[in-house]
């Protein structure tokens, strides 16, 4: 197992939590264990496997991302994953934890509102109508990155990042 995702049998609820405010009571996720490939990102044949679930953002005021949230949280992951063939018996091996929230997004990398993934991918918010790479209204003011076009993911950033370099030179001539 090198990435997982479990989605539990209430799946639409999970997704419409994030958009109204609430933590899943039985949340759907995504393990991605680095590990599996490279046995050197762990001493001692030890395991590292990093869970991310879907949680509102920080626009949503009720949920208080302190250590009942957080460990509300741990208690309810952990009992899905002795639920999977091989993690059993997890609970007993973890020999330590770490956890970033929408509070740590927001204030260790700046991002808006602690939203992991930038701009929402509504329809309206979508590949040609996300923000554009150049601004219209100011000269030489451009934008890189998940939340413009052409959209999220380290392929498509890296895509962005071409497609700027190609105004600049175009505005050049
Ligand atoms: C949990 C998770 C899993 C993901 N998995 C994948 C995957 O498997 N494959 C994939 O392709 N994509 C994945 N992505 C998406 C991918 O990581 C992003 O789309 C990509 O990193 C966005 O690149 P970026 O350069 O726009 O922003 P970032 O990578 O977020 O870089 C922005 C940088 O700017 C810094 N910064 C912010 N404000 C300032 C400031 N004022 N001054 C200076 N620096 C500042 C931030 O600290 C940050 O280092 C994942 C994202 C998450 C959250």
């Amino acid at each position: 197992m090198s990435i997982m995702f479990i989605f539990y049998d209430n799946f639409k609820d999970n997704i419409d939590y994030a958009f109204t405010g609430k933590l899943p009571i039985e949340p759907s996720f995504y393990i991605y264990s680095p590990t599996q490939i490279d046995q050197s990102m762990a001493i001692n044949n030890g395991e590292i496997i990093n869970v991310v679930v879907r949680v509102p953002n920080l626009l949503f005021k009720g949920i208080e991302w302190d250590n009942h949230t957080i460990e509300t949280m741990r208690d309810r992951i952990i009992k899905t994953l002795k639920n999977i063939k091989g993690l059993e018996d997890i609970e007993d091996n973890i020999e330590f934890v770490d956890y970033l929230t929408p509070i740590d997004l927001k204030e260790d990398y700046n991002s808006y509102a602690g939203a992991a993934f930038g701009l929402s991918p509504t329809l309206t918010q979508t590949n040609y109508f996300r923000p554009h790479l150049k601004l219209d209204t100011i000269n030489n003011l451009y934008f890189v990155g998940a939340s413009v076009h052409p959209g999220p993911g380290v392929s498509i950033v890296l895509l962005s990042s071409k497609l700027v370099v190609q105004e600049i030179l175009k505005s050049e001539k």
